[in-house]
């Protein structure tokens, strides 16, 4: 008889494994079992009179080749945007800055730049370049990504202009974050040349030189993030896959070979197991050993909030994709993305788009407040970096609670420890998703294959 193996949760991380498993061994058969009546988790694009709004998620990178590998394998190379480019900003000290050129995420490659910010104070850039002086230190096991740049490039380099670009991502507390489990390169980079400034300009050196017009780093659809979850379930169908929405996983038990899985109440058997809900979800299922480490694993809840206008009501006439914000400004909102000016395919001639997002760790803002009041605290803010005239068009929330997960200092070794439990412990199960080892798109992508391949040659 065939195999049979359940994929508990349709989000990205889901559809990626089960879209890997059927494409490694064709005669397991698949259910995805999901709690929504949708699939995509926590994408979701809005399409109506000519927007296409996402909700969640906004983009990929696209030097993390999988996702686009995938795309177009299941028919959308034609669909695949690229961003425009143009100068993104950080507001700090009452002010927008444009984030000086040649950094990446945030670490001066080019002094002329740095040296003209005004971003920085001279004090402070004079103590970014004792970079070139202080020797590496062991920072084993991990260290904080905070801890790790205070030291490099000073506390005013790291609260102005690295904070804001790199907590974003994670939505994190950047003296919380780990460095080994976010951007182990950054450390890599230092060691191999005695400093992290010396050692991004020596790699940026390397790199090969693009020909021809620079391109955007992120990646988009036409008919954004959820037609490609679309395409992707419609792959999956056609193969036999069946995607059991409404299907809402409560418990696993092991057997002596195989799972019994507690759906809407009811207990299925299943030879393998790939569970991809976030640990707020499954560590309500197993939580013994190591695992017990997702019990105290923080959150952060985040909102994004969208504002329409017609483009008489804005004034914006910077050739920009939007701004971060530094943390030790008092704002509610972290980010806004010009998303009209990113992404032309999203807005309609004539019109503004504004993406904002609140919610930063330790902040109950998203929690606390309905949504009229999470629009008003985020144009509160938007008015002090922005002249907008008059009332939005249209607004839309999306709160996403919990979403989150933060990887704390130690989080990849514990993580290491959790998936050799498994491998022992739970044959033929394994846990993946966002709360492992990355969090963006592709990463999803990534570790569904990744998993797909561990059960189908286990
Ligand atoms: P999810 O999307 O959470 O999917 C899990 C699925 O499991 C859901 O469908 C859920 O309904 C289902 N489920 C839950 N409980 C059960 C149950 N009991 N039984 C059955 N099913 C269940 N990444 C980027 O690369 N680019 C971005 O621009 C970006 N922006 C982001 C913005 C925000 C606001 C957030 C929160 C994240 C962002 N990310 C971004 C990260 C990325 O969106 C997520 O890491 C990714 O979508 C997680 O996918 P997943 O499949 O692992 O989990």
């Amino acid at each position: 008889m065939a195999k049979k193996c359940a994929v508990i949760g349709a989000g990205i991380t889901g559809l990626s494994a089960a879209y890997y498993l059927q494409k490694e061994d064709s005669s397991i058969e698949i259910d995805i079992l999901e709690a929504s009546d949708v699939p995509g988790g926590k994408i979701k694009t809005y399409q109506k009179d000519g927007y296409t709004i996402e909700l969640g998620p906004e983009s990929y990178l696209g030097r993390k080749k999988i996702m686009t590998e995938l795309a177009e394998a299941i028919g959308l190379k034609d669909e695949i945007v690229v961003n425009n480019t143009g100068k993104s900003y950080i507001y700090a000290k009452n002010k927008l800055y444009p984030i000086p050129g040649g950094s990446i995420l945030g670490i001066p490659t080019e002094m002329k730049p740095f040296l003209s910010t005004r971003l920085i104070s001279p004090i402070g850039k004079l103590r970014a370049g004792m970079d070139y002086l202080i020797q590496p230190k062991p920072m084993e096991p991990d260290v904080s990504v905070g801890a790790f740049f205070r030291r490099r490039l000073g506390n005013e380099t790291l609260e102005n202009l690295i904070e804001p670009l790199l907590s974003g991502i994670y939505g994190a507390d950047i003296d919380k974050l780990s460095l080994k489990s976010t951007f182990p390169d950054f450390k890599a980079t230092e060691e191999k040349h005695g400093g992290l400034i010396k050692g991004m300009r020596a790699n940026k050196k390397k790199a090969p030189k693009s020909k021809g017009p620079v391109q955007g780093q992120f990646r988009q659809f036409k008919n954004g993030l959820m037609s490609f979850i679309e395409a992707l379930v419609k792959d999956l169908e056609q193969k036999g896959i069946s995607i059991k929405y409404n299907h809402k996983v409560d418990g696993i038990e092991k057997l002596d070979n195989g799972y019994h899985i507690t759906v809407n109440g009811e207990k299925v058997y299943y030879d393998k197991v790939i569970i991809t809900v976030p640990h707020t979800v499954f560590r309500n299922w197993l939580n013994d050993g190591p695992l017990n480490y997702f019990d105290y694993m923080e959150t952060t809840s985040v909102a994004t909030v969208v504002m329409a206008f017609d483009d008489s009501q804005v004034n914006n006439n910077e050739n920009g994709t939007g701004f971060v914000i530094a943390k030790n400004s008092d704002t509610v909102i972290t980010a806004c993305t010009w998303t009209d000016k990113k992404w032309s395919h999203t807005t309609p001639p004539g019109k503004t788009l504004l993406r904002a997002y609140v919610g930063r760790p330790g902040s109950n803002v998203v929690k606390d407040n309905d949504d009229a009041a999470i629009v008003k605290l985020a144009r509160n803010d938007l008015d002090k970096m922005m002249e907008i005239k008059g009332e939005p068009e249209f607004t839309i929330v999306t709160k996403l609670f919990n979403s989150m997960p933060q990887y704390e200092v130690g989080h990849i070794d514990r993580i290491r420890a959790i998936q050799h439990y498994i491998k022992t412990q739970y044959p033929g199960l394994v846990i993946t998703g966002a709360s492992f080892e990355a969090v963006g798109l592709p990463d999803c992508v990534a570790q569904g294959q990744r998993a797909a391949l561990q059960i189908a040659h286990e």
